[in-house]
C-alpha cells in the first residue's frame, strides 16, 4: 500500500503530518511510504532524514496523489486534490467536519474513505491516536509562552535588594486539555495561578496543579457521555461573565480555552470585561478559530484595546512549537495504523464494528456514513 504525505496547502500551516522516525515504522509495517520534497522543512525535519527513513520524496503531487492508498495530512485537503485521488482510497486529517459539509459531500463523491482526526473517541483505549488532545496540550504551553513575551513584567515573585516584584496573576477559563497545560506552565515559570471551567470534575485537576479553582454558582453544568462540556444557557453565560470579571480586572494574564463539542465556542470575555482590565495586561484566546471566547479577538491579529490590553488571536499555537507539534502528531497516526494494521495480509483492516473507527470514519463507499454527519433522510 503506498501512504502519501503532501505538503500543507495552508501557507502559514507549518507542521507536517510525518516526522522521519514515524515514517520508519510506517515502513516497518510494510508501507511505502511517499512524500513532498521540503515537507518537515517548517518544522525543521530534513528531506535527507525522511529518506534516510525510508521515504520516497516525490515532487510530482498530482501523479503522488493519483497512486496514494492513503494520503496523511494536518489540515483539510484542496478539493480539488480530493478529486485526483483513487475511489477507495483513504484520507486522515483534521477536517472540522461540523463546518465542512461540501468538502464531506466532495469525499463521498469521489469514493474517497474520510478519516477526521477530530473525532477520535477520546477513550483510553484511542489515547495513544488522540491528536486533539497532542496538539491542544502544545497550544496550552504556547498560549503562556506567547502571553509571557508580550507581557511587560516578569512572572515570578523576586525578592530583590530594590523590593520585592509580586507574582504576575493568570486566569485560565476552561480547564481541558489545554487549559491545564497552561496552568501548569504558568506555574512552573512562577504566577499566582487561578482557572474555571464549568465541567464540575475539573476542580481537583486545577488545584493538583497547585492553581485556585475559581467557584461560580451557574447551577446545573455537568459534561456529556464523551467527557465534554455542555453548553449554557444565556442566564448561565451571563451569571459567568460577572463571576468572571473581577477576576479578569485583577489578572495580567488571562488565557481562555472554552470549546463546547460541535459548536461555536461560548462568549465569555467580553468587551466590557475587557475595559474593566489593566493597562499592558495580555489576553489569549485560543478558541479563536472555533469562533472566540473573547469578544474582540481576531484570527491571526493581535488587538490592543483603547485601554491597552492586547488580545492574542493566533489561529495555530502549537504551530509555535511546530518541530513537537508534529512530532506528536505524526505519533498519533502511527498509532493508528498500529492499531488497524494487518500484520499477515500487509494491509489495513477496516471493520465497522471498531469502535474507534466508529468514531473517526466520516466517509466510505461513496457515501457519508457517520450518524454526525450523514445527510438525514
Ligand atoms: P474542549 O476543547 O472541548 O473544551 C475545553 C474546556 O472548555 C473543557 O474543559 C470544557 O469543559 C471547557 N468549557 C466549555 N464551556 C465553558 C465555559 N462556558 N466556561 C469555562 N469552561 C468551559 O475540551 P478538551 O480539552 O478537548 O477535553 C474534553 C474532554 O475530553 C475532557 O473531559 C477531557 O478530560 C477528556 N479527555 C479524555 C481523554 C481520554 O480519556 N483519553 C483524552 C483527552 C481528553
Amino acid at each position: 500500500m503506498i501512504c502519501y504525505v503532501p505538503a500543507e496547502s495552508a501557507p502559514a500551516e507549518p507542521r507536517a503530518a510525518l516526522t522521519p522516525a514515524t515514517a520508519q515504522a510506517l515502513v516497518k509495517l510494510g508501507l511505502t511510504v511517499q512524500a513532498a520534497p521540503g515537507l518537515g522543512r517548517a518544522s525543521h525535519y530534513a528531506d535527507e532524514d525522511y529518506a534516510k527513513a525510508g521515504v520516497s520524496l516525490v515532487p510530482d503531487h498530482a501523479a503522488a496523489l493519483a497512486a496514494a492508498d492513503i494520503v496523511l495530512r494536518v489540515r483539510k485537503p484542496p478539493a480539488a486534490d480530493i478529486a485526483r485521488m483513487k475511489r477507495g482510497a483513504l484520507h486522515l486529517s483534521f477536517l472540522d467536519p461540523f463546518n465542512e459539509k461540501e468538502l464531506l459531500a466532495a469525499f463521498a463523491a469521489a469514493g474517497v474513505s474520510a478519516v477526521s482526526l477530530e473525532m477520535i473517541p477520546r477513550t483510553t483505549l484511542a489515547q495513544k491516536m488522540d491528536a486533539l488532545s497532542s496538539q491542544a496540550s502544545l497550544a496550552g504551553y504556547a498560549a503562556v509562552i506567547e502571553a509571557a513575551q508580550r507581557l511587560r513584567m516578569a512572572l515570578p515573585m523576586m525578592m530583590t535588594p530594590a523590593g520585592t516584584i509580586m507574582a504576575a496573576r493568570v486566569f485560565v477559563i476552561g480547564a481541558g486539555v489545554a487549559g491545564l497545560q497552561a496552568i501548569a506552565t504558568a506555574k512552573r515559570l512562577g504566577a499566582r495561578v487561578e482557572a474555571f471551567d464549568t465541567r464540575p470534575v475539573v476542580e481537583e485537576q486545577v488545584k493538583s496543579l497547585g492553581a485556585k479553582f475559581v467557584k461560580i454558582d451557574l447551577g446545573e453544568t455537568g459534561q456529556t457521555a464523551g467527557g465534554y462540556a455542555k453548553a449554557l444557557t444565556p442566564e448561565q453565560i451571563a451569571k459567568q461573565q460577572a463571576g468572571m470579571a473581577k477576576i479578569c480586572a485583577q489578572s495580567d494574564i488571562v488565557i481562555t480555552t472554552a470549546k463546547v463539542f460541535g459548536r461555536p465556542a461560548p462568549r465569555l470575555v467580553t468587551k466590557a470585561m475587557l475595559d474593566g482590565m489593566k493597562p499592558g495586561s495580555v489576553v489569549v484566546d485560543i478558541a479563536v478559530e472555533s469562533g472566540g471566547n473573547v469578544e474582540s479577538s481576531r484570527p491571526g491579529e493581535d488587538v490592543v484595546t483603547p485601554n491597552g490590553v492586547t488580545i492574542i488571536g493566533h489561529p495555530c499555537l502549537e504551530g509555535t512549537v511546530a518541530f513537537h507539534a508534529t512530532q506528536v502528531l505524526a505519533a498519533n497516526f502511527a498509532a493508528w495504523f498500529t492499531h488497524f494494521w494487518d500484520a499477515q495480509q500487509k494491509t489495513l483492516r477496516l471493520d465497522p464494528p471498531d469502535e474507534i473507527l466508529q468514531g473517526c470514519l466520516i466517509t466510505r463507499g461513496g457515501a457519508v456514513v457517520h450518524p454526525q454527519f450523514a445527510p438525514k433522510a
